[in-house]
């Protein structure tokens, strides 16, 4: 089983800077995907007295896991950034696959694979990534000219003017009182508050061509915003505990995101069902009797407000979490599954309007639930903040679906005349007023437009991705190269070799020379090839869901380890750790290891497998010598170690398999 292994601070700096500067994007994003601002437009907005550059955001999943993921989210536009979840239990086995988003999405996937400790530090790391990214310019205009690298919030700083690259990162954390309240989850809330320490140990890191950015004034306070997640049945009494020790104890600013379950079963039932025609679809009777009831929320809430501003902080909600559900598919093996997408967002919306019809007084509210680049301007017209998608940034396309998002929203603005969000919330169904009574007013009419829309409905998404009947192997597939952008962690990647037939025999190995036997032959129809980072996948299936291929990319394509350790203790049946100081490729091919070290300049190769040792001449592929005197040779796996190492280490592509050995400067 595939453990996530975060990528040090350095080599995502310089696979980010020499991607750029050599095939114009970042982690596989190209740069016309990158969010620079809309000129006339001020997409900004106030998130828990902190100001980001736009209402968009990931919500706490795959896309808020690891440094480059933050990163990626960010330029496409994202300047909320609901980290992924963390919790006390930080060393849960995941089921894999774990990741079903064909078409409705489900998942069994829950909390931060990292250890917490691990998990800080990749946050830390993003936060001080994306303020090299600024700094550098990098990214193309989005730094502020008055206000460069102090996008992070600090505590208790005014509300700066608006800049399109200020960024907030909002914690997540799970599941119940008394692991939150252990000392690892508050000392992990408190080093997200004043991150110092891990700072400087990474501004440490920053040697070399990275210097220069090693006395950047990188923000002490990570995050100071909290979005709790009740999920499993938590009940009304120690939410309450949860949300009082955030505020009292952290001194946090909370968001309570609530569960779907609050609409009540038969209201479910209702849309999912008869609205909406997703009758293969079976809820899970527990999570509603067990998970907050609504008329306990409106009790809650109200209270807790009054609790926050008391201790100076703020209290909003989240509409929704996922809706827990039994498994009727064959992806996972869990009993329940949990359902994000198109049928969420109607239900998050209809509970939206059942809680803001009932709730006495205003509250901010965050939307997540089957958003994408066509809903996303009404969600920011009904006042929510933030906006956040996850299971749209699955599909084809991956983060460069966000920049959609926001030229929607963008054109949106223009069309009611708007040119700040406040404006776009007042004017886009002509309500006036201010912008919390214009988002109210507005959010019976979109939900109802949103409920009507077949767009959502199961006839629009019963669909599921197209499959060919061929199988995967090591080498040549359609070349859709899906499976790059819809890997939230950027783990598949593309790289060049020589299309080659090559007919090779083996070798009989003899104490006085060595006599060919019949081979085979070896044939790469195309260049263009793929293959997997190992270290930054965690099998969780979603780019296997969209190959057209059987077999899975992340299983039959090559899979690149970063170190000899990770690649040793989880090479399964197919492996490779190039160790570029000692030119050698370790590979595994079919439960077999191999190891192979090159020397171009001496022409000379040495092999070994389990039962031989030779050396070969790298241009003819002659046998020279040979360990033990007698045996056979396969030079098979000979020739795709020797071509992998020399097309992986193509200095004219980065990735995250060859940064390690590439000597250029950025
Ligand atoms: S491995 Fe599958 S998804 Fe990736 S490029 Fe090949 S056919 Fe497309
Ligand atoms: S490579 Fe595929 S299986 Fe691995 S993390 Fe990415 S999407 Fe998931």
């Amino acid at each position: 089983m595939a453990e996530l292994v975060p990528i040090p601070l350095p080599l995502l700096l310089r696979r980010a800077f020499l991607e750029f500067s050599r095939e114009g994007k970042i982690f596989d994003l190209p740069a016309n995907k990158f969010f620079r601002g809309i000129p006339g437009l001020d997409l900004s907005v106030e998130f828990h007295g902190h100001r980001a550059g736009t209402p968009l955001g990931p919500a706490a999943g795959p896309h808020g896991q690891l440094a480059q993921n933050i990163a990626l989210s960010w330029l496409g536009g994202a300047r909320i950034i609901e980290l992924k979840t963390v919790q006390i239990l930080d060393e849960l086995k995941i089921p894999r696959p774990c990741i079903d988003a064909a078409n409705v999405g489900y998942n069994v996937e829950w909390s931060q694979e990292l250890k917490l400790e691990q998990s800080l530090r990749e946050y830390v790391k993003a936060a001080m990534l994306l303020e090299i990214l600024k700094a550098s310019q990098l990214a193309g205009g989005t730094a502020c000219p008055t206000n460069a690298c102090s996008g992070l919030p600090l505590v208790g700083q005014a509300v700066s003017p608006a800049n399109p690259s200020d960024t907030v990162f909002d914690m997540s954390v799970g599941y119940n009182l008394e692991g939150i309240r252990s000392p690892r989850v508050r000392s992990w809330i408190a080093s997200m508050r004043n991150a110092a320490p891990i700072i400087d140990e990474l501004r440490a890191e920053l040697a070399g061509e990275f210097q220069q950015y090693r006395d950047l004034p990188f923000p002490t306070c990570i995050s100071d915003t909290v979005s709790l997640s009740t999920f499993h049945g938590c009940p009304a009494g120690e939410i309450e505990g949860i949300v009082t020790f955030l505020l009292v104890e952290m001194g946090c600013h909370v968001c309570i995101k609530l569960n779907p379950t609050l609409l009540g079963k038969e209201e479910v039932v209702h849309l999912l069902h008869d609205v909406l025609g997703y009758r293969e679809i079976e809820l899970h009777p527990p999570a509603f009797e067990n998970d907050l009831q609504f008329d306990e929320a409106l009790d809650l809430v109200p209270r807790l407000q009054r609790l926050a501003r008391r201790h100076g902080r703020s209290l909003s909600l989240k509409f929704t979490n996922t809706l827990v559900v039994k498994n009727h598919k064959q992806v996972f093996g869990d009993e329940v599954m949990y359902m994000s997408g198109a049928p969420l967002h109607v239900l998050a919306m209809n509970l939206v309007r059942k809680f803001r019809a009932r709730m006495p007084e205003p509250i901010p509210i965050s939307f997540s639930g089957g958003i994408d680049a066509h809903n996303m301007a009404a969600a920011v017209a009904m006042n929510f903040v933030p906006v956040t998608t996850c299971t749209d940034l699955l599909r084809p396309g991956g983060y460069a679906r966000l920049s959609r998002y926001l030229d929607n929203l963008g054109a949106e603005m223009q069309r009611v005349g708007a040119s700040n969000i406040a404006e776009f919330v007042q004017r886009y169904r002509g309500q006036g007023g201010d912008v919390h009574t214009a988002g109210l007013r507005n959010t019976p009419i979109l939900v109802a437009e949103a409920t009507a829309n077949p767009r959502y409905a199961w006839e629009r998404n019963k669909g599921t991705p197209r499959k060919i009947g061929s199988k995967l192997w090591l080498y040549d597939c359609t070349n859709c190269d899906k499976c790059v952008p819809v890997c939230p962690n950027d783990a598949n990647f593309a790289y060049e070799t020589l299309p080659v037939t090559i007919e090779y025999d083996n070798f009989e190995l003899m104490p006085d020379g060595v006599r060919r036997i019949p081979g085979g032959v070896l044939r790469i129809v195309k260049a263009h090839q793929l293959a997997n980072y190992a270290d930054a996948c965690n099998e969780c299936g979603n780019c296997d869901i969209f190959c057209p291929e059987d077999g899975g990319p992340q299983v039959e394509k090559p899979r690149f380890f970063g170190s000899r350790e990770t690649y040793d203790a989880d090479a399964g049946a197919n492996a490779f750790y190039i160790d570029w100081d000692a030119r050698t490729i370790h590979g595994t091919l079919e439960c077999r290891r191999y190891s192979l070290a090159i020397d171009p300049a001496a022409d000379r190769a040495w092999f070994h497998s389990a039962d031989a040792q030779v050396e070969i001449r790298l241009s003819d592929n002659e046998v020279l010598s040979w360990q033990p005197a007698t045996g056979r040779l396969d030079m098979l796996p000979y020739l795709k170690l020797k071509l992998l190492m020399e097309s992986i280490g193509d200095p004219r592509h980065v990735h995250f398999a060859n940064v390690a050995g590439l000597q250029e400067k950025p």
